[in-house]
């Protein structure tokens, strides 16, 4: 079996993920002479990569767009001797050290440490017509699609503060917004449910769910079913938005790693050490809570010097 080999054909530091966490723990890493071997996923560059303008990230004054922050983040990892390798890890065995991850095609990485970064997807509501129509008026993301319904009607799925983030943004384009949820009371923070009722262009249709996505080559519409009632109705919409929540990347972890109660990666409070030794989670794969690229950037920063100090001590 080919191994991808470092000095004595283990890696000192293997980061899975280069979204913000990845990139952040190879900056701190390469830094500090660990030579790391950074491995890019599906989704180079990682959630940055699908927004338009970013807002928050701090020391820009103006905004920068997302996938040119992820470049730059990138362009200074390599800088500092970072490798970067493309594929998919199928497995990963951490019960002993060093550490073997399996990538689809068969190839090998031995690794003494390993930070894991592989952040979080978007869920989907997983009826057939979304994936028939997905790129075709279903989206997730309503910051990368939003443009495109300008003067539109479009329907977002959820009742969580993305599911209204999302709703409010799209009043920007949209003719009209209608949330549909299916309970009868919303899971956002107050502050975002008291901005979307006071927004004119956003109704809610409630304890219903999407039955089905109308349209052949582009959405036409959704058939809704409350569930209370079980009756359905047919809504007219141009797009769906899908915003239930996202899935962290964690699924081949499972064996190995303690996962919470919703698959996201559990690390001891203060550090980014998860239950196993040598092995370190940063970013969304092990936060629900605050998911924002600055805090993704700062556990990175923190895998990173965990894993040095953990190196150096030789355990
Ligand atoms: P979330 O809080 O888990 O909410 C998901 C929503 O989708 C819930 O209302 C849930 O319904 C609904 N849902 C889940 N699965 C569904 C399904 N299969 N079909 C239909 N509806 C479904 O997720 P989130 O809104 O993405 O937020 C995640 C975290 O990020 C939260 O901690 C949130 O506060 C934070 N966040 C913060 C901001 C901000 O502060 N600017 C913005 C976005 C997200 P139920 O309510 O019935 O469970």
């Amino acid at each position: 079996m080919e191994k991808l080999d470092g000095a004595g054909g283990v890696e000192a530091l293997t980061i899975l993920g280069t979204g913000p966490a990845g990139l952040t723990a190879a900056i701190y890493s390469a830094r500090a002479n660990l030579k790391p071997l950074c491995v890019e996923g599906e989704q180079p560059g990682g959630q940055l990569t699908i927004t338009s303008d970013v807002e928050n990230y701090p020391g820009f004054a103006e905004p920068v767009v997302g996938p040119d922050l992820m470049n730059a983040f990138r362009k200074q990892a390599e800088r500092f001797g970072t490798r970067f390798f493309q594929g998919n890890i199928a497995r990963a065995d951490l019960s002993q050290r060093p550490f073997r991850l399996v990538m689809n095609d068969g190839r090998e990485i031995l690794t003494q440490t390993l930070i894991i970064a592989t952040g979080a997807s978007a869920k989907w509501i997983g009826i057939p017509s979304e994936k028939k129509l997905m790129g075709k008026g279903v989206s997730a993301c309503a910051t990368c699609d939003g443009f495109f319904f300008r003067n539109l009607d479009v329907v977002v799925v959820g009742g969580g503060d993305t599911a209204l983030e999302e709703a409010t943004f799209l009043t920007r384009f949209a003719k009209s917004v209608t949330v549909v949820h299916r309970r009868a009371q919303l899971r956002a923070s107050k502050a975002m449910q008291d901005r979307a009722f006071k927004n004119p262009k956003i109704r809610f249709i409630w304890d219903s769910a999407i039955e089905e996505i109308l349209g052949e080559k582009a959405v036409t519409g959704v058939r809704l079913k409350n569930l209370l009632t079980e009756q359905t109705q047919e809504v007219k919409t141009d797009g769906v938005f899908v915003a239930i929540g996202h899935q962290p990347n964690t699924a081949i972890f499972k064996n190995d790693l303690t996962l919470d109660e919703s698959g996201y990666l559990v690390v001891q409070k203060g550090s980014t050490l998860t239950n196993v030794s040598g092995v370190f989670a940063a970013g969304d794969v092990a936060d629900h809570v605050y998911r924002q690229a600055v805090t993704a950037a700062g556990t990175g920063c923190m895998a990173a010097l965990d894993a040095e100090r953990f190196l150096e001590s030789g355990d």
